[in-house]
């Protein structure tokens, strides 16, 4: 899968900028750029020094660069790399990287760089898939999640435990070698031991996935209510903007708009949605169903309703019908600004059911309705758990690890022979170890890297 080549291609976006970074990574990287590049000889250098010079093609001078130098095993491939910054022009760079590839570089694959560095040894399998999260975050929540991934995250803490299992293991082997007489070497009590403590942090890893990959997708928020409850103009007046068509006319909100709102960092994706009763034309109709398509695939609900002209008993039946368990819930009134009314009082809200009361014409409560959004969907979630699982890949080798510790378990509890319980373990170890990628396959790597853009 890798090769002895060196490597080359642009690091930058491709498009005009103020400077383009091309980067080399391979035994030969300083070479090369050495024999395209006058100023002073390159072979010559310090790691991690910068250096001015010309880039040539034979007499002609492509431009005037600064290249930048790390050698091995101190950069981010473990191999030489070269960095040349020159001009940001397509031409310039694309001169320069046809140049390279004449003498002798080859031109990188999608992730080929952050791929030497996994197989270098650099960084393991879980902080490269976070080097791709870093790159496409865009949220202050997400980029923290993958920075804190990148730096270790959870494959020290899995690490640690791998270690104290493959200890178990082997005893275990050794128990196999020595089966004419019936010795036990491993301490089954200790091993149960383990494997609850193990399980505890498994369990502790899957849960955060949801959070984590929420942060990561953003939480799709379903703003629902009646025709004419104030849902476009709520939606304008979070976003501030005039994005959705306000309408006296009930039911004019036909299609869904969805809308990004960032709170405290957070994404929320905003889908406003046709209003929630019964239809009778057919346009509608289908906008209903779709609000209650989008509601199943929402992590939270926002029920907006008109607290002047709907009845107590209206309210009540609607939000029986929209809060379904597990669905973070909050219930707001729309147009206080028009009511004098005791409905409010009147209301018996269920149990545990969060409730605002907003104008969402006249602006009053937005940002106190915003707070409660972040409340109602992450809460205090983010303040104590720092590792955080974002990877769909990583949440199944975590459960099929799980799976395999229960059976190691269970083994433990109805005394199984030696070589069943090895078997076991070492299932479990292989499954851990797909997440950092003490074990892996050229078909998983394939897929990882391939999802990366060239340069990276
Ligand atoms: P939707 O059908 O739920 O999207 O409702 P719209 O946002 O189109 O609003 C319906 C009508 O209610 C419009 O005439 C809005 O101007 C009005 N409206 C919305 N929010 C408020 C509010 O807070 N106070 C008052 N007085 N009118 C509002």
């Amino acid at each position: 899968m890798i090769t002895n080549d060196t490597i080359v291609a642009l690091s930058t976006p491709p498009g005009t900028g103020a400077i383009g970074v091309i980067r080399l990574s391979g035994k030969d990287a300083i070479a090369i750029t050495n024999a395209v590049f006058s100023g002073k000889d390159l072979l010559k250098q310090d790691s991690h020094t910068i250096h001015f010079g010309l880039i040539k093609d034979g007499e002609i001078i492509i431009d005037e660069v600064l290249v930048s130098l790390f050698v091995a095993p101190k950069s981010y491939t473990k191999e030489n790399v070269v960095e040349i910054s020159c001009h940001g022009s397509n031409y310039i760079i694309q001169q320069i990287i046809n140049l390279l590839i004449r003498k002798g570089a080859s031109a990188a694959r999608p992730g080929e760089f952050t791929l030497r560095a996994f197989l270098n040894g650099g960084l393991d399998l879980s902080q490269a898939e976070a080097v791709a999260d870093l790159i496409s975050s865009d949220s202050a929540a997400a980029h923290n999640v993958a920075m804190n991934q990148l730096r270790g995250g959870f494959s020290t803490e899995l690490n640690v435990l791998r270690e104290q299992l493959i200890h178990f293991a082997s005893m275990i082997e050794l128990e196999l070698d020595f089966a004419e007489e019936d010795v036990e070497f491993a301490n089954r009590d200790q091993l149960q031991e383990l494997i609850g403590k193990i399980t505890l942090v498994l369990n502790k890893l899957i849960r955060s996935f949801e959070l984590g990959n929420v942060i990561k997708q953003g939480i799709n928020t379903v703003i629902a209510g009646r025709p004419n409850a104030g849902k476009s103009t709520l939606l304008n007046a979070l976003l501030n903007e005039d994005r959705a068509i306000v309408s006296e006319i009930a039911g004019t909100t036909r299609d869904t708009i969805e809308e990004v709102l960032n709170i405290n960092g957070i994404n929320f994706r905003l889908i406003d949605t046709a209003g929630i009763r019964e239809a009778t034309d057919t346009i509608e109709a289908i906008g209903v169903e779709k609000t209650m398509q989008k509601i199943n695939q929402s992590a939270l609900l926002v029920y907006l309703f008109d607290v002047v002209n709907l009845s107590a008993s209206e309210i009540e039946e609607d939000i029986l019908r929209l809060h379904k368990p597990g669905l973070a819930f909050l219930a707001v009134a729309n147009k206080m600004d028009l009511s004098f009314s005791d409905r409010l009082k009147e209301l018996k809200l269920p149990a545990g059911i969060q409730f605002i009361s907003i104008s969402a014409k006249q602006n009053q409560h937005i940002e106190e309705l915003k707070q409660l959004l972040y409340d109602a969907a992450v809460g205090d979630k983010l303040s104590n758990n720092h590792t955080m699982v974002t990877n769909i890949r990583h949440v199944e080798a975590l459960e099929k690890t799980r799976a395999a510790l229960s059976d190691v378990a269970e083994g433990l509890n109805n005394p199984v022979t030696s070589d069943f319980l090895a078997m076991d373990i070492k299932q479990a170890l292989y499954y851990l170890g797909l997440i950092t990628g003490v074990v892996s396959t050229d078909d998983l790597l394939e897929n990882i890297f391939n999802k990366f853009c060239i340069g990276k």
